[in-house]
């Protein structure tokens, strides 16, 4: 008895491990037919020209013509990004699909720090290259860094967010610090030798910046730090924090502040990871306690006071960036809604083919064309200080906002597999609750601006 052996497409199935299968090895003894009603079916459907699909447990036929419409369109396309950064874009776009969208559920399970990615970004010059050629860096701009962004996060937001962080807040020693701090700072971490990191926020403070308890007080030579930080990406990992501390106690709130470079390694400072979080599990921050915690005046970055000012115009900069976060993140969101409905068979056709879907996946196309064409337009009125508050609040606003609308139609286009942990979609939902938060809560970004689309 001669049996038959077909590999038929069955997009959709899941297997009883619950890994879904695209094709399906099927054996058959014709003389026994009756007695493998699947198989049978399947193989009926398939010498047909039809297609096979599981749809509310049970198999159904779709003719040849009911396929599943592939997406067709780049949505990170160069055209909106200026011509300089497109290649470091191409570059990141090759790392990210190598290196990171293999790895995002490994780290997300796992929760461990990605060193190994980490340091393969640094041989290929991705991290910390925003530092500028006199320091060893590439001097990247802003444009070119939000370029990287969207691609690293869209690959997956919690190892891109290690490999952005790696440098955070060391931008703002290249701006304001001596020529000795620069040399002595920002080499090593252009280099990748050393790790940094920015330390505003506190366990009882987030969103007001002039009113951080944190305070370092002045003795001779020496900077007394005592407090606490949280939320400090890599706090642990790091081999010196820039820490945003009070050392003035006048009656304009906006000139308490000062921003000091704080050795990890300076007795008093104290760190440990904070618990484990729901979203981008592959960055890791940390709870930090400065306990008479001391630094010598040559660690104190710019004048003493200029700290609330310093930080502000850094959060312009970093805001554009965090724009590119949310434009990755509604990009892959964009993506897993737009494959899982075109595969998905429902009443007899795709549930791509209801005109309610089809309307669902052009607003989040258009949403994110409009975060994308904001978020560089942002870049670009920021390097050129063009009302840089405005625009860094409106880009990042609007891309994390599409991000977590993206996200939750997403979610609803998956149905009950959007309870999957290591689904891809639920990842990103996971991810997009965070960059509507951090460099500023979206609420504090609209109070921005409201304050300056108004007279002064
Ligand atoms: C993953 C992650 C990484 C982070 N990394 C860093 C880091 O490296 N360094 C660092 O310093 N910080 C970091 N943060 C902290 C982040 O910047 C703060 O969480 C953020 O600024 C909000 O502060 P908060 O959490 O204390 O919220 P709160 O200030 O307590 O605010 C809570 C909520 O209240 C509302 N709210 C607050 N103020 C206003 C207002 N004026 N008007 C209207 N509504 C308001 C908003 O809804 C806000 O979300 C990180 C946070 C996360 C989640």
């Amino acid at each position: 008895m001669r049996c038959v052996h077909e590999h038929v497409d069955v997009r959709g199935f899941r297997a009883p491990n619950h890994r879904v299968v695209q094709h399906f090895h099927v054996q058959v003894n014709p003389s026994r037919r009756h007695a493998h009603p699947f198989a049978c079916a399947v193989l009926a459907a398939f010498g047909r020209g039809e297609r096979v699909a599981r749809c509310q447990g049970f198999y159904r036929t779709y003719p040849a013509a009911v396929q599943p419409r592939r997406m067709d369109v780049e949505l990170l396309s160069d055209d909106v990004v200026p011509e300089h950064a497109r290649a470091v874009k191409q570059d990141a776009r090759a790392f990210a699909a190598e290196h990171i969208a293999p790895h995002a559920e490994e780290y997300y399970a796992s929760g461990e720090y990605p060193w190994e990615v980490l340091e393969a970004a640094m041989d290929a010059g991705l991290v910390a290259q925003d530092i500028g050629e006199d320091y060893g860096g590439r001097g990247l701009d802003l444009t070119q860094m939000l370029a990287i962004a969207e691609e690293f996060f869209r690959a997956d937001a919690g190892i891109a967010l290690t490999l952005q962080l790696a440098s955070f807040g060391a931008e703002l020693v290249e701006e304001y610090g001596t020529p000795a701090q620069k040399d002595r700072l920002l080499t090593p971490v252009a280099n990748n030798d050393q790790l940094t990191g920015l330390a505003v926020s506190e366990p009882e403070v987030g969103s007001n910046l002039a009113g951080m308890q944190t305070t370092a007080e002045r003795d001779g030579d020496e900077y007394v730090l005592n407090g606490e930080k949280y939320w400090i990406g890599n706090g642990v990992e790091a081999d010196w924090v820039t820490v945003y501390a009070k050392t003035g106690d006048t009656d304009d709130r906006y000139m308490n502040y000062s921003l000091f470079a704080v050795p990890t390694d300076t007795d008093g400072y104290e760190a440990e990871h904070i618990p484990e979080k729901m979203g981008m599990r592959a960055s890791k921050q940390a709870h930090i306690v400065l306990d008479d915690c001391r630094v010598p005046e040559a660690n104190l970055i710019g004048t003493e006071g200029g700290g609330f000012m310093m930080l502000t115009d850094f959060f312009n900069h970093g805001r554009v960036v965090v724009a590119g976060h949310g434009l990755g993140l509604a990009a892959a969101a964009f993506e897993e809604a737009w494959d899982f409905v075109h595969d998905r068979a429902g009443f007899g056709r795709t549930v791509s083919d209801f005109q309610s879907v089809q309307h669902s996946l052009a607003d989040m196309r258009i949403e994110f064309e409009s975060a994308r064409a904001l978020a560089y337009r942002a870049a670009e009125k920021v390097a050129a200080h063009d009302e840089p508050g405005l625009w860094a609040a409106m880009a990042k606003t609007k891309a994390t906002e599409v991000a977590t609308a993206n996200a939750e139609q997403g979610m609803q286009f998956h149905g009950g597999r959007s309870n999957f942990t290591d689904r891809r979609i639920a990842r990103v939902y996971r991810d997009v609750r965070i960059p509507v938060i951090y460099e500023g809560a979206n609420e504090i970004q609209r109070n921005l601006v409201y304050r300056q689309s108004g007279d002064q």
